[in-house]
């Protein structure tokens, strides 16, 4: 906190610095993580509330660093997009999730969505249909296995653009699934016009739901509004199974969470996939 006085002013910019450390150490850092094979993907299972089938999974970035640990995704893609990386990595993490998809397709596992969190400066990158072309092309990998999921902040500046973005897509048999539905600034009466097939429930609604009447009704409205306007429902963050029973009753089509299966490698995942497919 800003603090008149001297202590308080040294306290604050020290912080400051320290916190500018940090950024530019994980940004050196960063520009060697894919070089060094330090970036993994881990995967989470989607869950169909009215088969019980797992449909999907989703790629979760994680970059292990021989010095800095475990840092997490949330930290250290804000730096990525701020520093130009996120071209590089996202295109790593499309490629690997691509490939991965094929893989179990191989093994013979039941088909599944692979859903790739996509940041809003990849988003805007001209040559992302292509990119995304290619990489399903060398994965082999049909394009309806792949879903994209954008966050609502993708159309902040430009909604025109990005709704013709997501027509490409579209077109090019892509899904895309709006990841933190509710927590974002777009107009609603943009969603019609985005080409999304899915509304990704933002966890903080989840969390109290069994709690809190307004963020069951939260929920209740983003269920009911999805389904007018053609879209199905994943609430993400579930933990408990009083959230799912109430999930359910919502009529929401599909659950994430650690209640369910949390984000594991790959190796670890594929004996779950095994066991639920
Ligand atoms: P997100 O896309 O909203 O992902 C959901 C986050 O919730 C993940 O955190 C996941 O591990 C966590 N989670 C899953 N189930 C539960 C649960 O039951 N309870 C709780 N409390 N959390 C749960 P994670 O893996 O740390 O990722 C954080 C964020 O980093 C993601 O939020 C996403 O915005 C970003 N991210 C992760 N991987 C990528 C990536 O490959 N590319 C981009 N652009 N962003 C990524
Ligand atoms: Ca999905
Ligand atoms: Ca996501
Ligand atoms: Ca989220």
């Amino acid at each position: 906190a800003k603090q008149s006085g001297r202590n308080g002013y040294q306290f604050y910019t020290t912080e400051m610095q320290l916190t500018t450390d940090r950024a530019l150490q994980i940004e050196n850092a960063l520009r060697r993580a894919l070089e060094r094979d330090q970036l993994r993907l881990h995967y989470q299972p989607q869950l169909s509330l009215s088969t019980n089938r797992i449909v999907g999974v989703e790629a979760l970035l994680r970059w292990q660093h021989p010095e800095l640990g475990q840092v997490a995704p949330a930290e250290f893609i804000a730096i990525a997009e701020a520093s130009g990386q996120i071209q590089g990595i996202g295109e790593w993490v499309l490629r690997t999730a691509a490939q991965q998809a094929k893989q179990w397709r191989d093994l013979g596992l039941a088909p599944m969505t692979m859903s790739v969190n996509l940041s809003a400066v990849q988003f805007r990158h001209p040559d992302l249909p292509e990119l995304v072309a290619r990489i399903l092309a060398e994965a082999q990998l049909p394009p309806q296995f792949l879903e994209l999921e954008l966050t609502e902040g993708v159309a902040l500046h430009d909604p025109l653009g990005a709704i013709a973005v997501m027509e490409h897509m579209h077109q090019q048999g892509v899904k895309i699934s709006i990841d933190d539905f509710g927590t974002g600034y777009s107009s609603l009466s943009y969603l019609k016009r985005f080409h999304a097939h899915q509304l990704k429930i933002d966890q903080s609604f989840v969390r109290d739901i069994t709690d809190d009447p307004e963020d069951l009704a939260i929920v209740n409205a983003i269920i009911s509004m999805a389904h007018s306007l053609g879209m199905n429902t994943i609430a993400e963050g579930v933990e408990t199974q009083a959230q799912l029973t109430l999930l359910r009753a919502q009529g929401c089509d599909e659950v994430q969470g650690y209640f369910f299966c949390r984000p594991q490698p790959p190796e670890e995942l594929v004996a779950f996939l095994r066991a639920h497919s």
